[in-house]
């Protein structure tokens, strides 16, 4: 299905040269060097829709006479590797490598398995490029990776942002009031949400060239996925999840139900666990790029009146936009520090405060606190790589109850998440846990350990709604137990 508002933008038109503008971020400025072709190294924008890098990427191989070759890869050493986001980015990657060949892109896949194979294959297919373009995006490792990449190689390196609907540069500092972000979103939403008709580069990549670069390439469209993670030096322990595939069928088809079914009563339906599909549950793929968010909202404009619709942009379009911005803009962002200067005082101030009960790493990891609900929770994240949007806030805010310091609440979330969410490592993540420490909000009356941070009690939520199914959800499902990190 897709979703139109007027007829789109050629590739070559004023409209995507003012948006490349705006979204290429040029990081190594050498003088033009001879390449034999382009190289998109694609990282987090995991599509060919709606892929502003993609698009600089042709209109540049174009300028250049050159063919373009697409390169992704995969490799053990991002934090938390596991079998979960290997095979998500797996299949998200075997659907691109049947697409591309439909669409005329040379789109190649390598896999390092071990921390021992070869490390420098994007090093060596960048040495015979003129030009690298790649992705932007603020966590995850990806900036800082790229920033070293553009350090070594010789030729010239552009990275380009596809993150959110708004160019990112169109908020070059830090917003700290969500209204007035809003504001300025929502005024220009129509245009960020203009069409653009994508097409191949003009000049093919001829297969000689390929075969020379000395690359060991994924044939993804044969691969046995599971088969071929068990070979990896990855977290064997965070098994994958069976009823949700990555890619952006996937992304659509629940695109689809959500809009059908989810939409039209999202600001009270999200807010009950019991309630499966009252949320578009899109962020996994939101988070690898594999379905672009300006399509998450062209479809839901398409289909329910701006009353109806203004809770769910206030979330994908809003808050995503300012925990992007928070995550560019702030270096700190993994840091407690990053909280408003009141909720740095309050913690200073109630930091010695009586906790009535203290849970170890292992406790919290294996769900075996005194909450039903926390635990089933905590059984979500572990088991299906997501958590309700109801109870996440509880999920983090109970933890700051239940470690001795704030520090280690606050890091303890960050693992959790990051180990377990197929969302995790995302800008959203980041902002989120910050939020259960003040970041986004106001002081309340002061209360012990909490201090003027914002309180929350599983208590109270237990009253509010009907959680018993989603704790009998949870609670009585089997999985492995996960192995506690040291
Ligand atoms: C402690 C904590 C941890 C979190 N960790 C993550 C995380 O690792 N990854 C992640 O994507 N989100 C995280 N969030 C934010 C939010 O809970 C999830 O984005 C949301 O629950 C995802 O479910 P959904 O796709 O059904 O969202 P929907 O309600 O359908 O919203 C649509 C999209 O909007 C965005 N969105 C929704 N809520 C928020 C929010 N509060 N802030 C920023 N963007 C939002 C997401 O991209 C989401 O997919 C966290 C929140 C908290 C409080």
């Amino acid at each position: 299905m897709r979703w139109h508002t007027r007829m789109p933008h050629s590739l070559d038109s004023e409209f995507v040269r003012e948006q490349l503008e705006l979204r290429a971020v040029p990081l190594a400025k050498r003088a033009p060097t001879q390449g034999e072709y382009v190289l998109y190294w694609m990282a987090s924008t995991q599509r060919f829709e709606e892929n502003w890098a993609l698009r600089f990427a042709t209109l540049e191989a174009d300028r250049l006479g050159l063919p373009l070759l697409i390169h992704h890869g995969l490799d053990p050493s991002y934090p938390y590797a596991s079998d979960r986001v290997h095979a998500f980015v797996l299949q998200g990657a075997r659907e691109l490598a049947a697409r591309a060949r439909e669409m005329g892109l040379a789109y190649r896949f390598a896999l390092r398995r071990t921390r021992d194979d070869d490390r420098r294959v994007v090093d060596r297919i960048a040495s015979r490029a003129a030009l690298v373009v790649t992705d932007l995006f603020p966590t995850a490792g990806v900036l800082e990776r790229t920033l070293r990449f553009a350090d070594r190689v010789a030729c010239r390196v552009v990275m380009v942002d596809s993150v959110g609907i708004a160019p990112a540069a169109e908020f070059p500092r830090e917003q700290s009031a969500a209204f007035q972000m809003r504001a300025r979103l929502l005024k220009g939403l129509s245009t960020y949400l203009e069409e653009v008709e994508d097409r191949a580069p003009r000049r093919a990549l001829g297969e000689s060239v390929l075969a020379s670069l000395d690359v060991e390439w994924l044939d993804l469209e044969r691969l046995d996925i599971t088969r071929e993670i068990a070979r990896c030096e990855i977290d064997h322990s965070v098994g994958v999840v069976s009823n949700v595939e990555g890619g952006l069928r996937a992304a659509r088809t629940r695109l689809e139900e959500f809009v059908g079914d989810g939409l039209d009563a999202y600001d009270e339906r999200r807010r009950d666990p019991s309630d499966e599909d009252g949320s578009s549950r899109l962020s996994r793929w939101l988070h690898f790029g594999m379905i672009a968010s300006a399509e998450v909202v062209r479809a839901a404009r398409a289909h329910a009146p701006p009353p109806v619709l203004d809770s769910f942009l206030n979330e994908i379009v809003v808050w995503r936009e300012m925990s992007l911005n928070f995550c560019l803009r702030r270096s700190d962002y993994m840091k407690l520090r990053a909280t408003p200067q009141w909720a740095q005082r309050s913690m200073a101030a109630h930091k010695d405060d009586e906790r009535a009960v203290i849970y170890s790493l292992e406790e919290l990891e294996t769900g075996k606190t005194g909450s039903e609900l926390w635990n089933a929770s905590q059984q979500e994240l572990v088991q299906s790589g997501t958590m309700h949007n109801a109870v996440r806030q509880l999920w983090g805010k109970s933890v700051i109850l239940w470690k001795r310091r704030y520090g280690d609440a606050f890091r303890t979330l960050l693992h959790l998440n990051d180990k377990y969410a197929l969302d995790g490592r995302d800008p959203n993540g980041f902002s989120g846990i910050q939020w259960c420490f003040g970041r986004f909000d106001r002081p309340f009356p002061e209360r012990a350990v909490w201090g003027t941070i914002r309180p929350m009690s599983l208590e109270r939520a237990r009253s509010k709604y009907d959680t018993q199914s989603y704790i009998q959800r949870w609670s009585g499902a089997t999985c492995d137990p996960p192995a506690a990190a040291g």
